[in-house]
């Protein structure tokens, strides 16, 4: 049985089971150590890769997306990037560099690649799914299909995102590992995934809606979460929690409790940006190169 990503722990508290796709009942427990929700055992790689297949992003089920190749989907799905970065001062980062290199992994249809392109960045994306991939080239866009653990890059990134990705990995601290080793110094990891600990996803019991098993198999809280970042070579900069899953569209029930969630930091999303800590010798580098610059980018704390 897998130990725990964030910890390494191997103490886990049973907390229910719940049927997932194909009918199968799946378990969800708990890390003694750090609180870490996860499945165990997790699901087998094919099990995982059959949810993603055909319609998981094209019809509505509880777990996938109404039509997400629409361009509606698309603009409301920018959208919400764009309040993301705001939300995180993204803005004040972005305008310290010069045409910027970014990827994107798991980057579904490849709309936060085609974002970033129109802001200026040579963007990229590495993505599981093959509709995903072969939409993505269709719209000119620099996807990849494959494992990202298993890719090497010919170049280091200003940024790496993973948008509501680290939810779907059983790895996630090899992850962060090769991100660190991806970025260049000073580069910038951000993150989004649903948020357990203190926040809305405690009223809807094992119905909360981002309980949608085998597709999520970690489900972290803000403390594990920038501990998994922060023990990696990351300095955690922001964290943003929004949504609160009340109500639906345009009603006011909804509007109220996510206007709640997001002040009082009780969303069941999370949202944070972290930058890679200047390990020794790349400091010395940049100092002999006269770099200066990156000591201005050195991580500001909240
Ligand atoms: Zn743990």
């Amino acid at each position: 049985m897998n130990a725990c990503p964030v910890c390494g722990g191997k103490k886990f508290r049973f907390l229910f089971d719940k049927e997932g796709s194909g009918r199968k009942i799946f378990s969800l427990y708990k890390c003694a150590g750090c609180a870490l929700e996860l499945l165990r055992p997790f699901p087998s790689d094919a099990e995982i890769d059959g949810c993603y297949q055909g319609d998981y992003f094209t019809k509505r089920t509880d777990r996938g997306y109404d039509d997400y190749f629409s361009e509606k989907v698309r603009l409301e799905i920018e959208r919400v990037f764009r309040l993301n970065l705001r939300d995180l001062d993204f803005n004040d980062y972005e305008k310290t560099l010069e045409k910027p290199f970014s990827l994107d992994i798991g980057c579904a249809a490849g709309y936060f690649v085609g974002y970033m392109h129109q802001r200026g960045w040579n963007s990229c994306g590495i993505e599981v799914s093959e509709p995903c991939v072969d939409f993505a080239k269709k719209n000119n866009l620099n996807v990849i299909k494959g494992d990202y653990l298993q890719t090497e890059f010919p170049y280091k990134f200003d940024l790496i995102t993973m948008w509501a990705t680290i939810e779907h990995l059983k790895n996630p601290d090899k992850f962060i590992e090769k991100i660190f080793h991806d970025l260049k110094p000073g580069g910038m990891l951000i993150v989004s995934t649903c948020r357990r600990g203190i926040s809305f996803s405690k009223l809807f019991g094992k119905k909360w809606r981002f309980y949608n098993f085998p597709e999520h198999l970690c489900f972290f809280n803000s403390k594990n979460l920038k501990r998994l970042i922060s023990e990696r070579g990351f300095s955690v900069n922001k964290t943003v929690t929004y949504g609160s899953g009340i109500g639906k569209g345009r009603d006011v029930k909804k509007k109220i409790a996510d206007f709640f969630a997001k002040r009082f930091f009780l969303g069941d999303m999370i949202l944070l940006s972290a930058q890679k800590n200047l390990v020794p010798e790349e400091l010395e580098c940049l100092q002999k190169e006269g770099l200066k610059e990156f000591v201005v980018l050195s991580p500001k704390r909240n």
